[in-house]
């Protein structure tokens, strides 16, 4: 058989085995088994790569020399890769993907950078390769900003005045510039570098005003960018692997997108247009009059064991807290007494997709525990109590009530309407949207303070002894 069929079914089985990857994913049990398949599969088309591809003009990788080098690139990115992924606490994890995306369209880039001059004279292969360097320059340069933003290097959204016209206008020009270059197809390449520069950037100024609440759209809407840019590798290199994986890259980031925007309750075209949303305390949000109550651990401990029902609301501090392990051992408490328990997931609680799934499916909270937003809302009106852990925003009001806030819109879990509501927090300090929270001081609710993990721990044995 000729090399190329060779190369041909490798290609294809690489595909498949993302596309069942990305379909094992979709459940906590198969995740990580869906993860090693489809790295399996990358890492066979990048061997495949190495050792059988022939470029028509006779261009091969099976050279000493370069197999070498590729095999000390590999080496590098995997130790660099492994080392970060693996100390990476679970609530830095948003910043990780955001840098590894931001590689991605880097690399996108230089395949722009490096391909231009090899492809003048072909306005297809250009045009593509000229996409590609500005959809992969914008998403590095993006993300970076988004990476300094969760990290919070860089607190504050930076507004420059009438940002939103300037992002529009300067992404305009961008695609004229791109478009220009198409079609003069310049023999020099510093043409190309201004646009490069220039993309990086348009990526800054589409990130920079953006923050609080809104970021993750931002994060997902980048990670589209880079797969669409990684697609248009695989058109311009005919390569069908590239091609596969950008566009379910692509599309698995829209479909993010789409549905966190549904989840915070903002259209698209306020994320493609940049500049949107509220910052990080942004505002105080609405006046805050009244006082708060405390709740001792043993009055919670009554409270929970003679109750009903009773739904766990977790959100960002339990992971702060590391505290899946003991909520579940109180969760399992509970029900041996007879007591309903589950668990209200927020789409957006924590700080990535899915964050309080995998948190708890870690301490192998059963997955029919897990309620989503929509599903428990109607039920709050029936539970008797509703334990907060270390959630904020997802849990505030004024996201319903007060226009002046940053999280006006969004929807959120109606936890007021349970008969006792009982939050855990260290202090009365904000959440990620920097705004106080009238919750807290409706006379339903009563706050237990301190870091869940303890306070959770000592709720168990109180428990225990009852
Ligand atoms: P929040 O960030 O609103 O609030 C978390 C709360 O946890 C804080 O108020 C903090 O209060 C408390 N906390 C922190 N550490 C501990 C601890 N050790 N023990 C007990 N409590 C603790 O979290 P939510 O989950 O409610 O909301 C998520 C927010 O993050 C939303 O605004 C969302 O839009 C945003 N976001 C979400 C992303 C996602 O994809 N899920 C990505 C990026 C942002 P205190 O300091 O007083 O303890």
């Amino acid at each position: 058989m000729e090399i190329k069929y060779i190369l041909d079914i490798i290609y294809l089985v690489a595909s498949v085995t993302f596309v069942i990857g990305l379909k094992m994913l979709s459940h906590p049990d198969s995740a990580r088994k869906g993860n090693l398949y489809a790295a399996f599969g990358m890492a066979l088309a990048i061997v495949g790569t190495i050792f059988l591809y022939n470029h028509a003009d006779g261009y091969t990788t099976r050279e000493p020399i370069k197999i070498i080098l590729i095999l000390a690139a590999i080496g590098v990115g995997t130790i660099a890769g492994w080392l970060t992924a693996s100390k990476v606490q679970m609530t830095k994890m948003p910043e990780l993907v955001s840098l590894f995306n931001g590689m991605g369209g880097a690399c996108a880039a230089i395949i722009g950078l490096m391909e231009y001059e090899h492809n003048l004279g072909k306005t297809g292969a250009l045009a593509t390769i000229i996409a590609g360097l500005i959809i992969g320059s914008v998403s590095f340069s993006g993300s970076v900003i988004a990476f300094l933003k969760l990290n919070e290097t860089m607190k504050k959204p930076i507004r420059i005045p009438s940002y939103n016209i300037l992002n529009t206008v300067v992404m305009i020009a961008l695609i004229l510039f791109g478009a220009y270059i198409v079609y003069a197809q310049p023999e020099h390449l510093l043409l190309v570098v201004l646009l490069f520069v220039f993309a990086l950037v348009y990526g800054v100024l589409f990130v920079i005003p953006i923050g609080g609440a809104d970021m993750p759209v931002v994060i997902s809407l980048l990670n589209s960018f880079t797969g669409l840019a990684a697609a248009f590798g695989g058109f311009l290199y005919q390569n069908q692997v590239m091609l596969t994986g950008g566009i379910l890259v692509g599309s698995a980031g829209t479909i993010l997108t789409l549905a966190m925007c549904k989840a915070m309750n903002r259209p698209l075209s306020n994320v493609i247009f940049g500049a949107f949303g509220g910052g990080a305390a942004a505002s105080s949000g609405a006046e805050v009059n009244g006082s708060i109550k405390d709740i001792s651990i043993s009055d919670t401990a009554i409270l929970m064991n003679y109750a009903k029902k009773v739904v766990i609301v977790p959100g960002y501090g339990l992971a702060v807290a590391q505290a899946q392990h003991v909520i579940h051992e109180l969760e399992l408490l509970l029900e041996e007494r007879g007591v309903e328990v589950v668990y209200a997931i927020h789409p957006v609680a924590g700080r990535m997709p899915g964050h309080m799934n995998v948190l708890l499916a870690e301490s192998n909270v059963s997955y029919d525990k897990l309620v989503e937003m929509e599903d428990i809302n109607p039920q709050f009106a029936t539970t008797d109590v509703v334990l907060v852990v270390g959630a904020n925003d997802v849990v505030n009001p004024a996201a319903k009530t007060d226009p002046s806030s940053p999280i006006f819109g969004m929807p959120i879990l109606d936890v007021e309407n349970a008969t006792n509501i009982i939050v855990n927090k260290r202090s009365m300090n904000a959440g990620y949207a920097g705004i106080d929270n009238l919750l807290f001081y409706q006379p339903k609710t009563s706050m237990l303070f301190g870091d869940a993990k303890g306070v959770l721990a000592k709720l168990v044995s109180e428990l225990k002894q009852m």
